[in-house]
């Protein structure tokens, strides 16, 4: 089975914060974007996939994706998504 990881919805996320606390591998991290706070995935090749942060956000603002797991494919999903949902037309790292 492909290794899944999860893939945050930037511009759903509320910052809450209950998927950094899920995680018992510390992956997450928050970082402003469009000046929001939003959490974001770091070292996702160390996720275990336990789904434990798909299941604590409240929103459903992550799902578990197997297709979008490496790094370059996470920011190209986040990155566009975010900027665009806020009219910046260019992109926020
Ligand atoms: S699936 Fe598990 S290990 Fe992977 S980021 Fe979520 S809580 Fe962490
Ligand atoms: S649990 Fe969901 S809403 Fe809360 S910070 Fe994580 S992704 Fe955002």
């Amino acid at each position: 089975m492909p290794h899944q990881v999860p893939i945050i919805d930037a511009t759903r996320c509320s910052g809450c914060g209950r998927c950094i606390a899920a995680c018992h591998l510390n992956l997450f991290a928050f970082e402003t974007q469009a000046w929001r706070k939003v959490s974001v995935l770091h070292s996702s090749e160390r996720c275990s996939a336990c789904n434990k942060c798909e299941a604590r956000c409240p929103i459903g603002a992550i799902r578990m994706d197997a297709r979008l797991a490496s790094p370059a494919n996470l920011q190209r999903r986040i990155t566009p998504v975010t900027a665009s949902a806020y009219g910046l037309g260019q992109s926020i790292s």
